[in-house]
C-alpha cells in the first residue's frame, strides 16, 4: 500500500513503525473473513481493511471525527486478523498507534471520559477491585471468589516467577495456586514478587497509554531484584491476556533509554504456563468427563500458541468436545465487555453456542477476563485449564 504521512507524525518512532506496517498490507481483504466485528456488523469499517484504511487516512491527516473513534472502538484488538494475514500485517500494533492518535485530536463525552478513568483508576488497582467486587458479592450481583488451595512453600533449586496480577488474585486466587502445586510436583518452585501487580495492559488498552507504561515499569522494578540475582529461570504468566503484554514490553518500551534493555530481557524471559507445563508433568487419569477448550485470542493469536493446552487436557483424562469458529473472540476483551455491552453480549451468546454444543462438563479457558465473562452467561462451570489438571 503506498502511504504519504503526514509532517506530526512521519519521523517519529511510531510514524516509522506505523507506515512499514501499512506498507505490508495489499487490501486483499482475506483478514475481514475471520474478523468477528465485521462478521456481526457487515460494515467494512468494522473490519480490519476497513480500520487498517482509516489509521492510514488519519496519520496521513484527514481528519479525525468521532466515527473513526467509533470504528476503532469497535475493534476487539483479539488479532484474528493477524492470523489470517498472509502477508505479515501487525494490525495489532497498527491499531494501537492509531487509536493513540484519535485520543490525542479527539474529546469524548463527559459521561464516556468518567467511566474509562473509573476503569482505568480501579481494574488496574487490586485494592480497589477486591473491595469493589466484596460489594458486588454482598448484593449478589458479581461473581463469587473460588479459593484458593495450599500453595506449596519454595523448596526447589528451579524456581520462576509468577504474576499476580490485578483482578484475578480477587476473583480467582485457585488459579496461580493450582499452578503452584503443579510446578511443584514438577521440582519447580513458583513464587510471586511482592509489589507486582497489573501488567499495564488494562490502562494501554483504555488508550491511556503512557499510565499503561507507568505500570509496565513498576512491574518490572517489582520483578527485577530476584531477575538480576538470577534467582529464576523464567517468569511464569497464567492468564494469557497479560502475557500476550509483558511478552511485549521490549517493544513497548523500546523508546525509554532507562528501562529499554530490561524490559526486553522480561519479555525474552515470559512464557504462558502451558509453555512451561509440559506432558510429562501431567499425571495420566483416564475419563474425567468431557471438557470444551475456548483458546482465548491473546493465546491463539496474540502468542500464537495453538493446541498445547488441548494436548495437556487430553493427557489428564479430558475427552474434547468440537467447538466451531474456535478462532472467533468471545468478547471478553479486556474491558471492551463494559464498553461495548451490546456486541459484547452477542459474541458472548454465540461462543457458549459454539462450546455447549457437544454438551461438555466443563468449559475451560486461559485468561481470567474470559473465564468471568463466559461465566456469567452460562452454568455451565468455566475453569482455567490449570485447575483441571491439578485436581487429584
Ligand atoms: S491486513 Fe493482510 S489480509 Fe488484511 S487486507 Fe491487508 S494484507 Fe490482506
Ligand atoms: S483485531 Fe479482531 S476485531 Fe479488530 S479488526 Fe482484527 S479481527 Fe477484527
Amino acid at each position: 500500500m503506498q502511504t504519504a504521512l503526514a509532517d506530526f507524525i512521519r519521523d517519529t518512532p511510531e510514524g516509522k513503525e506505523a507506515d512499514a506496517i501499512l506498507r505490508k498490507c495489499v487490501h486483499c481483504g482475506f483478514c475481514t473473513a475471520t474478523c468477528p466485528t465485521y462478521l456481526l456488523l457487515g460494515d467494512e469499517n468494522d473490519g480490519p481493511r476497513g480500520r487498517i484504511y482509516l489509521v492510514k487516512e488519519l496519520l496521513e491527516g484527514a481528519a479525525v471525527t468521532e466515527k473513526t473513534q467509533l470504528h476503532l472502538d469497535r475493534c476487539l484488538t483479539c488479532r484474528a486478523c493477524e492470523t489470517t494475514c498472509p502477508s505479515g500485517v501487525r494490525y495489532g500494533r497498527l491499531v494501537d498507534i492509531g487509536r493513540g492518535v484519535v485520543e490525542a485530536k479527539t474529546r469524548r463525552g463527559a459521561l464516556e471520559r468518567a467511566s474509562r478513568a473509573l476503569l482505568a483508576w480501579g481494574l488496574p488497582n487490586t485494592a480497589v477491585f477486591t473491595a469493589a467486587l466484596r460489594v458486588g458479592q454482598l448484593f449478589g450481583v458479581a461473581p463469587r471468589t473460588r479459593p484458593a488451595k495450599a500453595w506449596p512453600a519454595p523448596r526447589h533449586r528451579r524456581k520462576v516467577l509468577a504474576l499476580a496480577g490485578c483482578v484475578q488474585p480477587a476473583l480467582a486466587p485457585s488459579i496461580n495456586a493450582a499452578a503452584a502445586r503443579v510446578l511443584d510436583r514438577a521440582g519447580i518452585s513458583l513464587i510471586e514478587a511482592q509489589g507486582a501487580g497489573c501488567c499495564g495492559g488494562i490502562r494501554f488498552h483504555l488508550n491511556y497509554q503512557e499510565q499503561g507504561r507507568d505500570d509496565m515499569r513498576a512491574l518490572i522494578d517489582a520483578w527485577w531484584p530476584a531477575v538480576e540475582r538470577g534467582e529464576v529461570e523464567a517468569i511464569v504468566i497464567t492468564a494469557s491476556g497479560c502475557g500476550v503484554t509483558v511478552k511485549e514490553y521490549g517493544h513497548l518500551l523500546a523508546q525509554d533509554p532507562a528501562y529499554r534493555d530490561k524490559a526486553a530481557r522480561i519479555s525474552a524471559m515470559t512464557r504462558d504456563l502451558c509453555e512451561v507445563i509440559t506432558p510429562e508433568m501431567v499425571a495420566p487419569s483416564r475419563d474425567r468427563g468431557t471438557v470444551a477448550f475456548q483458546s482465548p485470542c491473546t493465546l491463539q493469536h496474540g502468542q500464537q500458541l495453538r493446541g498445547r493446552v488441548e494436548a495437556l487436557l487430553a493427557k489428564a483424562g479430558y475427552t474434547p468436545t468440537p467447538v466451531n469458529d474456535a478462532h472467533l473472540c468471545c468478547g471478553s476483551a479486556g474491558t471492551y465487555s463494559l464498553l461495548q455491552p451490546e456486541i459484547s453480549a452477542e459474541l458472548r451468546s454465540r461462543k457458549l453456542g459454539a462450546l455447549e454444543a457437544g454438551r461438555p462438563n466443563a468449559i475451560a479457558t486461559a485468561n481470567i477476563g474470559c473465564m468471568a465473562h463466559l461465566q456469567g452467561g452460562t452454568t455451565t462451570p468455566v475453569r482455567h485449564w490449570i485447575e483441571l489438571i491439578d485436581v487429584k
